[in-house]
This record gives structure tokens, sequence and C-alpha cells, in this order.
């Protein structure tokens, strides 16, 4: 006879058959406007660090921050990341098989115009020396080899000529499916396969419900409602938990995105 402990109760196979079932899901946590700023810091990074122990997650950074506008947020002087050696060192410290660290602008906005939309009203040769200034910010501060050649524009607008200039330069693109934001791409962004749409924004969407491949997008600002904050944390740590919940970086999507385009063409 069959010690009945022995046999797995109708209730654990059934869980068993579940679990089996689940589909696995990857996942792209990003977080933006990642800067030397005070109150848009590294701080809500290494609160992630800490909760999430092998978790992957993708930074955006503005080169250059530099907030204008917004008396409470301005600042007097471009927050260069050349010139704040901390910050980058917090950079080079995290392991980079975790934290990838990719593009968000120079300064994030149009100076005394707007803190935002950076990348929207640009022509070519704008873009260019945009760039250009970027790319040789990232070389002075010595974090050349730290980041990845993805852009997302601040406030997910850019204008078609931008999205060629990223392209000549090797940039992929974080962009999004929305149509405030698409209308300044131009259909610019669908001529090629490089590009990487997020389907979740916090707070607007639940992380908790998600279904399917997704890209999230938080914040490091504190003033902005899609803060990382300690409970859009905790949130994110049971969704992260799931066993059928995988972190990817962005860079793994389009790689893969890249291989699937090959391998039906
Ligand atoms: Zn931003």
């Amino acid at each position: 006879m069959i010690a009945t402990s022995m046999m797995p109760s109708l209730s654990t196979r059934r869980l068993s058959m579940q679990l089996s079932d689940t589909k696995k899901i990857r996942l792209n946590v990003t977080i933006d406007d990642v800067s030397p700023h005070t109150r848009s810091s590294i701080v809500p990074v290494l609160e992630y660090k800490k909760m999430l122990p092998g978790k992957k997650i993708t930074l955006f950074i503005p080169t250059a921050h530099w907030r204008t506008v917004r008396q409470e947020v301005a600042t007097q002087y471009p927050l260069r990341l050349s010139q704040n050696e901390q910050f980058c060192q917090q950079l080079l410290d995290l392991p980079s098989v975790l934290f990838e660290c990719a593009y968000h602008g120079e300064f994030h906005g149009r100076p005394f115009i707007s803190d935002n939309d950076e990348l929207m009203g640009l022509n070519y040769d704008e873009a260019c020396a945009k760039f250009e200034s970027m790319l040789n910010e990232v070389k002075l501060a010595g974090l050349e080899k730290r980041m990845t050649m993805i852009i997302r524009p601040p406030a997910w607008r850019m204008s078609a000529a931008a999205i060629r200039a990223a392209r000549s330069f090797g940039f992929a693109l974080a962009l999004i499916d929305v149509d405030y934001a698409k209308e300044t791409y131009a259909g610019e962004d669908e001529l090629e396969n490089d590009v990487i749409y997020s389907n979740l924004v916090y707070p607007q969407n639940d992380v908790t419900k998600i279904d399917c491949d997704s890209s999230i997008c938080y914040h490091a600002s504190n003033w902005d409602k899609g803060l990382l904050s300690q409970q859009a944390l905790e949130q994110l740590t049971t969704v992260l938990n799931r066993d059928n919940v995988q972190t990817v970086h962005m860079s793994e999507l389009l790689a893969e995105k890249k291989k699937k385009s090959y391998e039906l063409s």
C-alpha cells in the first residue's frame, strides 16, 4: 500500500500543472532622468538594487541634465556628467550585467523654453550636433564603455530628422506607441527594426496585470508622479518575484527583435 503522504495531492498536481502552463514573460524595467540632480538622483536605483537583488533594469540618463523653466527644480548650470565625478563613480559601481545605462538627451529640455521635448523640434544637423555633444560628454566623464547605444527622447517626442540622425550615430530607439508621440516620429520610426516601444508607464498602467513581454517606464525625478517610490517598488517586487517573470535589458529585447526579423526575411 502506498502511503498517502507520498502521493501529491490533487491541489498540488493542479498547481504544478498551472505553473508549467504559465506563460513566461520578459519584463524590461526602465527608469528615466537618473542624473546628478538632487531631486532626480540615483537613489531610487540604489533602492531597486537593495530590494530586488539579481533583477535587471535599464537607466535612461541625460548627459547634462538642466531644468530651467520650473523654478523649484531649476539649476543655475547644466549638471554635466563630466563635472559630477561621484555620480559617475556610482554608475560605474553598478554591475553592468544587471544595470544597463542608456541615453536620455543632453539637457532633457530646451533651455529657458521648456524642461522637456529636447529632441522634438530638431532638424538633421541640429540633432547631429546634439548627439555629438552627448557622446563627447560621456567620453569626458569616462563612461563610454558603460553606456549602451540606445536613446529615449525626453517626454517621448522626437522629430523624424532626429530619428534619422540618431540612427546615423548607431543609436537604437526607445519610443512609445501613443498618438501624441507617434505624430512627432512621422512614420520614420517604422522604417527600421531598431525600436522598442514601452507599453507600460507608471502609474497610468497597472504593472500587476502584465500578461506579455513588456517594457515599463518609471522616473527618478521625485516631482514626477511616475517616481519609482517605495510604494511603486513594493508593487514591482510582487511582480518580479513571480516564477514566470524574468527581467531583461532593453538591448536583449532589441537583439531578439533583430534575430526574429532576420529569420522571417
Ligand atoms: Zn525624462
